[in-house]
């Protein structure tokens, strides 16, 4: 989807709304989500304009993929968690209501009031090889990267 400049993140990212960071590079920022699932919820953002991972050039992913292990280690520090879900929501069908693309980290509790997981499928027949071909082949396409 088309980047829209005015999207809160980049809001964020230019200084003009204020956010409680707990880490920043060049290339991207982690903060605390203002309305978090559990306290201590961060969202890590690359600073690249990017709606969704899809439109995310690789390198900037890596980049932000390298500090998720240790932004996860001090959050289950700092919240006493032993679980956390690492989350991307995907375009709106899959929740997403910030099109700044963005990963999730939520401390997790047993028996805390999140609704997790989710239901489960199942393939009939060859459904499973057709799948698996399809997003072969997709991969294999000139357009896989856009
Ligand atoms: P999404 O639903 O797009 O995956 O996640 C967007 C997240 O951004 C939500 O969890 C929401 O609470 C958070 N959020 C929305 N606006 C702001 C804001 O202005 N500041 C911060 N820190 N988080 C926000």
């Amino acid at each position: 989807m088309a980047y829209d400049p005015q999207n809160i993140f980049a809001r964020i990212l230019r200084g003009e709304i204020p956010a409680a960071k707990v880490l920043e590079t060049d290339h991207a920022l982690a903060f605390l989500d203002v309305g978090p699932v559990n306290k201590g919820h961060l969202l890590v953002i690359p600073k690249a304009e990017a709606a969704t991972l899809s439109d995310l050039p690789d390198e900037a992913a890596a980049h932000v993929g390298a500090l998720l292990p240790r932004l996860c280690r001090a959050v289950r520090a700092a919240t006493g968690a032993d679980a956390l879900n690492i989350v991307v929501n995907h375009g709106e069908a899959a929740g997403q209501t910030v099109h700044h693309v963005h990963w999730h980290i939520i401390p997790r509790f047993p028996g805390d009031a999140v609704r997790w997981p989710w239901p489960h499928q199942s393939y009939a027949d060859d459904e499973m090889e057709q799948m698996r071909s399809r997003i072969a082949r997709a991969l294999d396409a000139p357009e896989s990267s856009s």
